[in-house]
């Protein structure tokens, strides 16, 4: 059995982190969607052995067990109580470690297409209660459409889809450990963004309301030790984007534009100051096969 499938890149449009639990875990409010820019990956049953195996064409990726996709693999056959030999190979498009959601987005992919070619018959929330355990972006990976998240990333509301829109991606050549940032979050006050303005925009297809309330509170603990960011996000705006913003906990930072004219009217400017650029839209398509 083979399946090809695709895993797209998330944004967070909004991205509050409201309180930290006991635990050291973060409750979260965020609203996310998922765009253009994806990650192929195929998924192979073999005979011939009863590994999980991982192939990709990125060197920055681990090709073992800390692999995101290896880990869902491991954890769906352990839900679901059977065992087979598996290929996965990873075409990578998505920056590694740039607060695009690739390998959480990746390890969704593969509890879908593992659900499907297997007819295990498992619900969403079910395959995001599996991957939450991998981190805590996969369940909303699982939807991978406009959605609320909140709990500790396991509640995810899917929201009616954005009103038209472009997104121009700019990924400085900045490294960010997204650990080393969440732990700054119990001992730094950061601001938080009206996500309820932001789905009252999206509610009423308003994108102006959805462009002024768009807000991320990692970006100031980020951007303290990445001055790079906000200089790429001003240039986004310079260039003629209407609001722009940090994804995740960075460093990519994109730029939302109406209509594709004026997107790609930025995205060439932009590209000739970064050279780790992309232009993309929203995704239509929840569940993408190839
Ligand atoms: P986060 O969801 O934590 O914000 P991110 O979007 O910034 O993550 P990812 O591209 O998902 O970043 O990578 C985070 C880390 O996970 C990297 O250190 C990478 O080596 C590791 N990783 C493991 N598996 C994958 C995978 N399939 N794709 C991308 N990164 C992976």
């Amino acid at each position: 059995m083979k399946r090809i499938v695709r895993a797209p890149a998330k944004l967070n449009l909004g991205l509050d982190a409201p309180f930290v639990h006991p635990d050291g875990s973060i409750e979260w409010r965020m609203v996310m969607t998922s765009i253009g820019l994806s990650d192929h990956i195929q998924i192979e049953t073999k005979s011939s052995h009863s590994a999980i195996r991982i192939f990709s064409d990125s060197s920055f990726l681990p090709n073992d067990r800390r692999n995101l996709a290896y880990q869902a693999a491991r954890l769906f056959f352990d839900k679901v109580g059977f065992k087979v030999g598996l290929e996965i190979s990873i075409e990578k498009n998505i920056p590694v470690a740039a607060g695009l959601g690739g390998g959480s987005s990746d390890a969704a992919a593969v509890l879908r297409a593992l659900n499907e070619m297997f007819e295990t018959g498992l619900s969403f929330e079910e395959l995001a209660q599996i991957g939450v355990q991998v981190d805590s972006d996969v369940p909303y990976c699982v939807y991978s459409r406009t959605a609320l998240v909140s709990g500790r990333g396991e509640i995810v509301t899917p929201l009616t889809k954005l009103p038209k829109m472009w997104f121009v991606l700019a990924k400085p050549h900045v490294s960010v450990s997204t650990p080393k940032i969440l732990k700054q979050l119990a001992t730094t006050s950061v601001s938080h963004p009206p996500i309820d303005e932001l789905l009252a925009g999206i509610e009423n297809q308003d994108y102006d309301r959805i462009v002024a309330n768009i807000g991320n509170s990692l970006e100031e603990i980020t951007t303290a030790g990445h001055p790079q960011i906000k200089t790429l996000k001003s240039r986004l705006i310079e260039y003629g984007a209407d609001g722009s913003q940090m994804s995740g906990s960075g460093p990519t930072v994109f730029g939302i534009c109406r209509t594709e004219s004026r997107a790609r009217r930025v995205y060439n400017s932009i590209s000739g100051f970064c050279n780790e650029a992309y232009i993309s839209q929203p995704e239509c398509d929840s569940h993408p096969v190839i």
